[in-house]
């Protein structure tokens, strides 16, 4: 295979710090991929904001504004940055950075560096994070992959179309885990676990409204992103025995995570991966998710978890109601076999190589 491009800088997402969980599912993604590709013998320089922390990756911090996240935005939202602009600040010092370097990985769900893709003078590779939420955005990811078709990638193929674009010439690239950091749990507690930014796109009231029926205890772990539509919907569904867990370090999460004896999955957006299902699957912890998005190409219906008609209470319910028919070492073997740092150390050099 060819290894041509060694030299690489990373640009992060520019929503928030890394280690804070702002940016989401792509945190950890981009965490692992530079693991991964250093272990290969790449180096890497990562452009992030102040403030960012993920040891031990080398970090070159930048000050300015955070961009607002799309999903937040409208469809026709013309395409804003903040005076200060951390994103205008990443994308000058990839300018200046160059002549010193191989190729550019931009992470960055973000028009800017898309439109900025004829401009540099060396390759930039683009890992597509979301799907499509923004006209302005989907024109430039469009525009570059018609330019650069091999050079764009996504998570699945499911992500891709949303896009409109259904015959990528890249590599679609799944997630992966270093899987050595989550333990596999054969004996579960009683518990459900929920997992993600809290925030009205993952749907949580609808895991909420199916507890309520079915008298299940469940966690909730990830950011508090939108605290106003938590209060909401704990008060729409207060016969539901929630508690809130906080957002916690990967190590802390794995471990709470694999004592639960499924993971509800409530997205009413295409999802364009779910890391959390791949990391409850190398727990051991199968996953109850509507069928739609990442989590609908990820899960073995009826072998690792259960994929429901989308925005079905009643149809949740009797997921979570079938949970003990799954086999956990079932979830934690297709973790192994498909979700492996290793597989995805493969696919990305294969995306690299195509220079
Ligand atoms: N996460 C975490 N600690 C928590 C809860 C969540 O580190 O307490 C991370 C989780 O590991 C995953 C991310 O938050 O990588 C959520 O990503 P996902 O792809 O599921 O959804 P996104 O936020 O990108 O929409």
């Amino acid at each position: 295979m060819a290894k041509t491009l060694r030299k690489l800088l990373v640009l992060s997402t520019p929503v928030g710090p890394l280690g804070t969980g702002l940016g989401g599912g792509v945190e950890l993604t981009l965490f692992n991929m530079a693991q991964v590709l250093r272990e290969r013998g790449y180096s890497l320089t990562v452009l992030a904001p102040q403030g960012s922390k993920l040891p031990p990756l080398e970090i070159e911090p930048l000050p300015g504004a955070m961009q607002d996240t799309a999903q937040s935005q409208g469809r026709q939202t013309p395409v804003t940055l903040p005076p200060q602009s951390v994103l205008g600040a990443m994308c000058e010092r990839a300018r200046q950075r160059q002549s010193q370097v191989d190729a550019i990985i931009n992470f960055a769900y973000d028009w800017l560096p898309f439109y900025l893709t004829p401009f540099f003078e060396i390759p930039i590779f683009h890992f597509v994070s979301m799907g499509s939420l923004n006209e302005a955005m989907d024109e430039a990811v469009r525009k570059a992959v018609q330019s650069h078709p091999q050079r764009v990638t996504f998570y699945t193929r499911t992500q891709a179309e949303t896009f409109g674009i259904d015959n990528v010439q890249g590599l679609y690239i799944p997630s992966g885990l270093d899987l050595s950091l989550y333990d596999f749990c054969d004996r579960p507690g009683t518990q459900l676990a929920w997992v993600g930014r809290i925030a009205p796109e993952k749907g949580l009231e609808d895991a909420l409204a199916a507890i309520s029926q079915t008298g299940d205890e469940m966690t909730v772990w990830g950011v508090m992103q939108c605290p106003d539509y938590w209060d909401e919907i704990r008060q729409r569904h207060p016969h539901a025995n929630v508690r809130y867990g906080g957002f916690l370090p990967t190590e802390a999460l794995q471990k709470a995570l694999g004592q639960c004896r499924g993971l509800v999955m409530t997205s009413k957006w295409v999802e364009a991966f779910g890391n959390v299902a791949i990391e409850a699957l190398a727990c051991g912890v199968p996953v109850v998710s509507y069928c739609r998005g990442g989590p609908a190409e990820i899960v073995r219906d009826g072998e690792t978890g259960w994929l429901v008609e989308p925005d079905s209470v009643p149809a949740l319910v009797a997921g979570i109601e079938k949970l003990p028919q799954l086999s956990r070492s079932a979830c934690r073997q297709q973790a192994e076999t498909e979700y492996s740092l290793a597989a995805m150390g493969d696919r990305l050099e294969q995306w690299l190589s195509h220079p």
